[in-house]
């Protein structure tokens, strides 16, 4: 019985998959921030170049991998995909578990592949800096890569708590020649905003996203690059869930179940668009899709699914998602990743149609499905992955439980490597459970801007 399914370099997907163009309906368009009517192309072509927003509303089914970035991704791809038979084997169930492993791309998440083709169009529309934000850093660190094989400048902001928590984050963005700064900053007007009112704020990834767009915004040799949430960023993270398919064709299986972790929703999108698809046109119709998110950021599970900013200052456009409201600020006690306030469109709307579905963990449950999945595979997952390792965990005791030999197939997004602290605060009793307040939600929901 194979471990690793491994494919060769030839089979690397050549094109993405778009499932806009398997959705029943088309989605609900962006809005302009300020005139609340539908988005035109020259609204973004201040910070994107043209390519990506023509992808961001494209619904062609496949789009290609331009050939420069298929040599860039070769570098780790095609990923591999594991059975875990030892995990299989400590919970005595007769299901079978497979992860996809992204942890091995240069920066450690499955972030590289969106940072290489953003960095890449950006590069041939002759622009010379990117801005981004950062969260926990890997999206940082994966654009930092992406801009130096190109040789564009990279200018993160990252969100200070983080910034204090993972100081090697920030050195690896310097190796590969970016500049990272805490935010909230005094570079902007947003960031010098949110500083007068809470000089203390640990800051948010709402912020760190007022930051950059601002600073591309305001320099026209600099354009914004997103890490998460757009549909051109969903669109880049296909190659992950093209690739499982062949891979379990390649042992005669298909999943029952698909499970990816949600941020802003890439990396669940990356692995599930290609099955959601199958299960929109009918090919497979009884696979459960299912994002995973923290109790304290519990955007799907208890957000409301209308128009919001994603971000602080109302600075992007206004995007049809689940969302906890764009002025959410997450506790500064969790430490486990996706910490979001919105999720992506396309996520949103698949939850909303019940295509997908999504549950909410508490942190301390996610780190011990962490040492679980350390003592029996060995890696050391990022936080923000142990919570998908806690749903296939328990999808896998449900399946003891009913005698079911269901194919449990999950995302396991990247190495936790930098993320020692918050396993220590895990081991030294720090992390409290917390669950976001309803009453919060409530008010936060209730400064939304109301769409005529
Ligand atoms: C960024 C990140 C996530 C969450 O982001 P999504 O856009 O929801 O995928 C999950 N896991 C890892 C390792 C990450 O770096």
């Amino acid at each position: 019985m194979k471990t690793k399914i491994l494919l060769d370099e030839e089979q690397m997907p050549k094109k993405w998959y778009n499932v806009q163009a398997d959705l029943p309906s088309p989605l609900d368009p962006p809005l302009h921030p300020q005139t609340q009517k539908p988005i035109v192309p020259s609204d973004l072509s201040a910070i994107f170049p043209m390519e990506l927003i023509r992808q961001e509303v494209s619904t062609d089914r496949y789009i290609d991998i331009p050939e420069e970035v298929q040599d860039v991704l070769h570098l780790w791809r095609p990923s591999p995909l594991y059975r875990a038979h030892r995990l299989e084997k400590f919970l005595k169930t007769p299901a079978k578990i497979y992860y996809k492993w992204e942890g091995v791309s240069p920066a450690g998440s499955h972030k590289t592949n969106t940072s290489i083709p953003q960095a890449y169009y950006n590069m041939k529309a002759g622009i010379e800096r990117i801005a981004t934000e950062t969260g926990a850093g890997q999206w940082g660190s994966a654009l930092a890569f992406a801009t130096t094989l190109y040789d564009l400048e990279c200018t993160i902001y990252m969100v200070r708590s983080s910034y204090a928590q993972k100081p090697y984050r920030k050195s690896m963005m310097n190796v590969w020649g970016a500049e990272c700064i805490p935010s909230p900053s005094t570079r902007t007007n947003s960031g010098k905003a949110v500083l007068e009112k809470d000089p203390d704020t640990p800051g948010a990834l709402g912020i760190a996203i007022s930051e950059a767009v601002e600073d591309a915004a305001t320099h026209p040799n600099t354009n914004y690059a997103l890490g998460s949430v757009l549909n051109h960023v969903c669109l880049h993270q296909t190659v992950i869930g093209q690739e499982c398919r062949e891979q379990l064709a390649m042992v005669d299986d298909y999943p029952d179940v698909v499970i990816g972790c949600v941020g802003g929703g890439s990396n669940f999108a990356g692995i599930s668009f290609p099955f959601a698809g199958d299960k929109m046109t009918g090919k497979h119709k009884d696979i459960d899709i299912i994002g995973v998110e923290p109790a304290s950021c519990p955007t799907l599970t208890k957000g409301a699914y209308t128009y919001d900013f994603g971000d602080v200052a109302g600075l992007t456009p206004l995007l049809k998602m689940f969302t906890l409201g764009h002025d959410f600020v997450p506790p500064s006690i969790h430490a486990g990743g996706l910490r979001y306030h919105g999720d992506s469109a396309i996520v949103s709307r698949l939850v909303n149609d019940g295509v997908a579905r999504a549950i909410s963990y508490h942190q301390s449950e996610v780190f011990e499905a962490a040492q679980s999945f350390a003592r029996t595979e060995g890696i050391i997952v990022a936080p923000e992955a142990a919570h998908a390792v806690k749903a296939a965990i328990d999808e896998a005791l449900k399946c003891r439980k009913n005698g079911e030999g269901k194919t449990i197939l999950f995302n396991c997004t990247g190495h936790g490597n930098f993320d020692m602290s918050a396993f220590d605060a895990y081991y030294s009793g720090k992390l409290v459970d917390y669950e976001y307040p309803d009453e919060l939600i409530r008010e936060a929901i209730g400064r939304i801007p109301k769409i005529q």
